[in-house]
């Protein structure tokens, strides 16, 4: 039933999850290397039913829950999706939830009664990388859209019913004053973006991406463990939102921490200033994994 790597949110862990797309139609980040195996491809009506048929059964009484893969499946036009929401309520009167992984043109290509449509058919929640919220990081790795475009995106699929969990990547703008734009203008972007839930991961380069390649020619520098830290900080002091689940607790965080935010806020600050002066430690660099 599956094809190549399949990646879902962590929060999407005891989800059915289902290919609906394969690989990514964007595929240029520089960092991403999730389907540098797969040529994108939109799987038909007919296979994807099927697969809805031999796994519903499987999964019943285990999840109410569904995520529809791959990388922007959210892509896929919206009378598309509206069948395969169909098909899954039919199979799964239960169903409680869809989430699904989207960019911001997924999001601002469909028009409000589109997403009401969706999020009336259950589709709850996108998952959009915004990675960085400085536009001259956004240029250098590809990611095809502007920091507005992102924020238009989520503000628009949240006053359609659909709850936003954007993710950003520490390390992305690299070292030094690089690294500290980069976190204060995405503290500043998902400020504006006020998502339900935020998260920040922590790049790690891989060999077979073009950032990776740069890194092993010296023209890239990675963040030190200290580093990543002083900008979850930088972010969290810019961050201005109204009740966004906050979390960095991704296996690839030196530092799992998380809370509800604004209440929260000086408790993970507390937490990562402990962490910077020594009081506690750092995930060590052996642990660490995507
Ligand atoms: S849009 Fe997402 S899945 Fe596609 S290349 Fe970029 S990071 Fe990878």
């Amino acid at each position: 039933m599956y094809e190549g790597m399949v990646i879902r949110p962590p929060s999407e862990a005891r989800s059915l999850i289902l290919q609906i797309t394969l690989g990514c139609s964007h595929n240029r980040c520089t960092f991403c290397g999730t389907y540098n195996d797969k040529k994108f491809r939109i799987k038909g009506l007919e296979e994807v039913f099927a697969d809805i048929e031999e796994a519903v059964p499987e999964v019943r009484g285990y999840t109410k829950r569904v995520f529809l893969a791959d990388g922007d499946a959210m892509m896929l036009p919206t009378d598309h999706l509206v069948k395969i929401l169909d098909k899954l309520q039919q199979e799964m009167p239960e169903l409680g939830r869809v989430g699904i992984y989207a960019n911001a043109r997924d999001i601002l290509g469909k028009t409000e009664e589109e997403l009401k449509l969706l999020e009336s058919k259950k589709l709850g929640i996108i998952y959009l990388g915004l990675e960085s919220g400085d536009d001259e990081v956004l240029k250098s790795v590809k990611k095809g859209a502007t920091a507005q475009e992102m924020t238009d995106a989520v503000i628009k699929a949240q006053e359609c019913g659909i709850k936003a969990s954007v993710i950003a990547l520490l390390g992305l703008g690299g070292r030094g004053e690089g690294g500290r734009r980069h976190a204060e203008a995405t503290g500043k972007v998902a400020s504006r973006m006020n998502p339900r839930f935020f998260s920040c991961l922590t790049l790690m380069v891989l060999e077979n991406t073009p950032i990776g390649r740069a890194y092993e020619r010296g023209e890239f520098e990675l963040i030190t463990p200290e580093e990543s830290l002083k900008e979850l900080r930088i972010i969290i002091e810019n961050l201005d939102v109204k009740n966004t689940i906050f979390r960095a607790n991704h296996a690839s965080n030196y530092l799992p921490i998380g809370g509800t935010l604004p209440r929260d806020r000086q408790k993970v600050l507390d937490a990562i200033d402990a962490c910077l002066r020594g009081d506690t430690g750092m995930r060590p660099e052996f642990l660490r994994g995507l």
